[in-house]
């Protein structure tokens, strides 16, 4: 009996070490190969000639390069497109070439035959021979150029169209061919400048563009699209800022024709400034007639210097990339001014130098800048609860209705000074001003207009003028905001100058706050940027920003 029950003991013993052993072993055994995997392709990444980028999951049906089979996982090319299991990743990597970015010298210029490569071809899309959709058969099939981006069915590929030169397809006009980089590489062996000679090569109405992608703003949508303009353009156009900073990435422009290059900024109206300061360092450098002009894809939310110039408060994926490109072919040059703000600290602290910042959007102190400044605060603090747009309009709204409890910025009017253009302004009973460039403000709210129906001259960005406007706290900020209440319009200026006499206030400078002192602060026009304004139709983007201010809005009636 005893013995029976011994052995029973035992068993339990056993299976119950199986059952904790096993899962932690398969674990172990789980986790050492990825390991070793990710070592491996690491090792070929490191070398490569393709941009490769590894993926557990492809995006849509995809075939592997060299064997041909299905394949869930391993890498893609961020350049060319072609798609590897990881087995056959080495294999691809010795086999097949990447999208030649600067043409080997020796080649005839001007003329380059089509790189096409085999399957994966977009699904829908349609043969250049037979105009018959191509890519639907689930194997590797059909064949893609990756710089003209023709397909073509495998039994419609014929030797002549191996030969034919490629025409770079529609963004002919947006693509710097690779025989134009060698061109210019031999010019600058020779000592000459003059680019332009090259330029009939390519044609008439060529606007290079130049692509700058904050991959750091907008969750991942900076990352996708950078690899997405590498396959549409030559991969030498298009730049990671957070790998390479505007003003080297700008240096591009000095090999192109003057006055000829589009620069397309994809991150937010912070990444938008920080171009543009790089290329005002561009004039100081005598580079002048190099200057391009700027179109913004806005990634992230509440983007006001682009929801102004006609590109939309936010991008989430609502156009293609190639509608995109469209639109930045189309668009129009306009002029943005561009402010410089001195803020010039009083007493004892007047032996350190002013601050100076240069100002796209508006300057404000009062509410709108202590409700950034909290803001702020309390993103540093707790990023990951801030990634959803919904979410940070909310807390935006909460901090605005917290604070007008506080009222920290009571009595304003008592504690600054204000001239515009050298005149003493007489203010009313007010918490907060707010000194305007742009149209928009707070994410998307037109301050100026309003809704009066008294006459103001019209806000223009371009014209060397500001709008000053006055807020009488932040409930009457939140209350702008969802279009129940208008500022108080102040006046419009060439020069603006604010006195802080006492006490400490938030400022906050194109959405930078911080608290400030008694000091004086003094705006006046620094310079003019060359930006490009996309007059078409309203994007899909508009309505949605204006189906929440709708949603805000219902919110708060709501409440109330
Ligand atoms: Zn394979
Ligand atoms: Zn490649
Ligand atoms: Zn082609
Ligand atoms: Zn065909």
């Amino acid at each position: 009996m005893e013995g029976a029950g011994g052995g029973a003991e035992w068993r339990l013993a056993l299976w119950t070490l199986c059952s904790v052993l096993l899962p932690v072993l398969i674990t172990l055994w789980c986790s050492l190969q990825r390991a070793r995997r990710q070592l491996l392709i690491r090792d070929i990444f490191r070398s490569s000639k393709h941009d490769w980028r590894y993926t557990d999951l492809f995006g849509q049906p995809s075939y592997c390069c060299v064997c041909g089979q299905p394949v869930l996982r391993g890498a893609f090319c961020r350049c060319c497109g072609r798609r590897a299991g990881e087995g056959c990743l080495k294999r691809a990597e010795r086999r097949f070439p990447c999208k030649e970015t600067v043409a080997r010298s020796g080649r005839a210029p001007a003329a380059m035959p089509h790189h096409w490569i085999r399957g994966n071809v977009p699904l829908c899309s349609h043969c250049w021979v037979c105009t018959q959709q191509c890519g639907t058969q689930p194997k590797l099939c059909d064949y893609r150029c990756v710089w003209c981006q023709n397909t073509v069915h495998d039994e419609c590929m014929q030797n002549s169209l191996k030969n034919e030169e490629c025409t770079f397809g529609e963004f002919r006009d947006l693509i710097i061919p690779p025989y134009y980089l060698s061109a210019v590489n031999q010019m600058r062996k020779d000592k000459r400048t003059d680019y332009e000679k090259i330029v009939p090569y390519c044609r008439k109405h060529w606007i290079p563009i130049i692509i700058l992608t904050n991959t750091r703003s907008g969750n991942n949508m900076g990352e996708t699209l950078l690899g997405e303009f590498k396959i549409l353009l030559n991969p030498v156009q298009v730049f990671d800022l957070s790998k390479i900073a505007p003003a080297k990435a700008l240096q591009l422009c000095t090999l192109l024709p003057c006055n000829a290059v589009r620069v397309l900024v994809c991150g937010g109206d912070g990444t938008v400034g920080w171009v543009l300061d790089a290329i005002d360092e561009m004039k100081i450098k005598g580079q002048e007639r190099y200057i391009p002009q700027v179109a913004i894809l806005p990634l992230g939310t509440g983007n006001d210097l682009s929801n102004t110039l006609g590109w939309g408060a936010g991008y989430a994926g609502e156009i293609s990339v190639e509608q995109i490109l469209r639109n930045v072919m189309e668009a129009d040059g306009i002029k943005l001014d561009r402010w410089k703000v001195q803020v010039t600290n009083k007493g004892y602290y007047n032996l350190r130098k002013p601050k100076v910042f240069t100002m796209n959007n508006y300057f404000s102190i009062g509410p709108d800048a202590l409700m950034a400044l909290n803001f702020h605060a309390h993103r540093e603090k707790t990023p990951s609860l801030f990634s959803s747009r919904i979410i940070n309009k909310a807390v935006y709204f909460f901090y605005g209705t917290k604070d007008c409890l506080v009222q920290e910025c009571k009595d304003l009017n008592k504690k600054v000074e204000l001239e515009l253009d050298g005149e003493r302004i007489e203010l009313p009973n007010l918490e907060g001003i707010i000194v305007l460039n742009i149209g928009y403000w707070g994410g998307g709210c037109r301050l100026w207009e309003g809704m009066g129906d008294e006459p103001y001259p019209l806000a223009r960005h371009d014209d060397g003028l500001l709008e000053v406007v006055g807020v009488y706290g932040s409930f009457h900020c939140a209350q702008i905001q969802v279009k129940l209440a208008n500022p108080v319009r102040l006046g419009q200026a060439h020069t603006v100058r604010l006195i802080l006499k006492s006490s400490k206030m938030p400022m906050q400078v194109d959405g930078e706050p911080w608290a400030q002192g008694p000091c004086t602060v003094t705006i006046t026009h620094k310079t003019h940027a060359l930006m490009l304004y996309h007059s078409g139709e309203q994007t899909d983007d508009d309505a949605s920003s204006v189906s929440e201010q709708e949603h805000v809005r219902e919110q708060t009636d709501e409440d109330v």
